[in-house]
């Protein structure tokens, strides 16, 4: 086949088969008068999970590990509408190429062809206009079916596995919760004696048991003792365990002892966008994002990389918080904006949608009473059982 690109076509062919990773060792992008046209050349025929993300418009291609064989990092000036493109390793399993389009479009055409030279494969990407209001809704189809094709959910800690098949594994969703504070760090210590720690592992230990009744649930506590845990470690706990959300809980204290009632934080777009780029700067940032190898990326491109996961999970994030607020408003008093934006640092998992639940005050005697019961626990988790499954099952 022959394409007629105006502009940026890289070549630099390196076939060969010998390794176990797929090789992309093409990319070109071709503007005519119908349509965009994306093509990657690579060694054999890839499984591409596509997906389009809003502000701004991008398409995402995601893939199993492949090795970028492309010199180039993008495009020089925009062809067509593509306004430019990136690529690297994602995660451990996953690479990505994220396109930037400079118009709402979707793909019109996507097919593989074999056999296009002697040992290559080529996939053939064309992409056509469509209003905001139809990307919007192709964005959100997209992600969600993206969502269902990323790898299961298998425990990587024996321990976690040994009562599952790893039939239900795969169906069940994981679920963080992170009783905040522990060990040395006792947290906020209420009028009445009560350490936030405490308070928040048998919380935790109520949550779980509620939760996992309903057998679509597995419900994984970052700690299940007194010990203390560094706030990275309550993430990457989250990483490994390829979570679908992550909940820390913490019961606050404040001077004004006549505040009460429970706060839901998400991480708010301004803090997100800061962290991403301390993040990038830190030496260890692959201890944050567990197993995403960027040792071999530019700077840009790992602040690109996280940008982008942190963004899609923030508005999860919010998503799941929205949901909640109304099943904790049948339970307990709330703020009258219980949901809230802030930077803690234990919400920034770049692709685990997370919220902080302040349950209440410890500085407010009632608060700290009603806490500490049994039945609050139980009507709290209910209600968190049911935001859960909201979130999961909008029908
Ligand atoms: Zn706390």
């Amino acid at each position: 086949m022959t394409l007629t690109c105006v502009a940026s076509s890289f070549s630099w062919a390196q076939k060969t088969l010998s390794n176990a990773e797929p090789e992309i060792f093409n990319l070109r992008v071709g503007a005519h008068a119908d349509k965009t046209r994306l093509v990657l050349d690579m060694d054999r025929k890839i499984d591409i999970t596509p997906f389009y993300l809003l502000d701004p418009y991008r398409l995402v291609l995601d893939m199993p590990k492949v090795r970028f064989k492309i010199n180039s990092t993008g495009l020089v000036r925009p062809v067509g509408d593509v306004s430019g493109y990136r690529f690297g390793l994602f995660d451990t399993n996953t690479s990505r190429v994220v396109v930037d389009l400079s118009k709402p479009m979707v793909i019109k055409k996507l097919f593989q062809l074999s056999g296009v030279s002697n040992s290559s494969t080529r996939l053939v990407i064309d992409l056509k206009s469509v209003s905001k209001s139809v990307f919007q809704t192709k964005s959100a189809a997209s992600i969600q079916k993206r969502q269902k094709k990323r790898t299961p959910n298998t425990f990587s800690e024996a321990n976690l596995t040994s009562n599952y098949s790893s039939k239900k594994k795969v169906d069940k969703k994981i679920i963080i919760i992170d009783p905040g504070h522990g060990g040395v760090d006792p947290g906020a210590i209420g009028r009445a004696g009560t350490y936030e720690k405490n308070l928040v592992l048998s919380t935790a230990q109520v949550f779980k048991s509620v939760i996992e009744k309903d057998r679509g649930y597995k419900v994984v506590l970052t700690r299940t003792r007194d010990q203390f845990l560094p706030l990275r470690k309550r993430i990457s706990r989250s990483k490994l365990l390829n979570a679908d959300l992550f909940i820390s809980i913490h019961a606050d204290s404040i001077s004004n002892s006549a505040v009460r009632g429970a706060t839901i934080y998400t991480l708010s777009e301004t803090a997100s966008d800061k962290e991403a780029a301390q993040l990038a700067e830190r030496e260890n940032k692959v201890d944050i994002i567990s197993g995403m190898d960027l040792s071999e990326e530019t700077k840009e491109v790992t602040n690109i990389l996280i940008d982008l996961a942190q963004r899609e999970t923030m508005n999860q994030s919010a998503k799941f918080a929205g949901l909640l607020v109304p099943e904790l408003r049948k339970v307990i008093k709330t703020h009258r904006r219980p949901h809230k934006f802030a930077g803690f640092a234990v919400l920034k998992a770049p692709d685990v949608p997370s919220i902080l639940l302040e349950m209440g005050y410890l500085s407010n005697l009632n608060d700290e009473r009603l806490l500490k019961t049994d039945g609050f626990k139980k009507r709290l988790a209910a209600s968190i059982k049911r935001g859960l499954d909201k979130y999961f099952d909008p029908n």
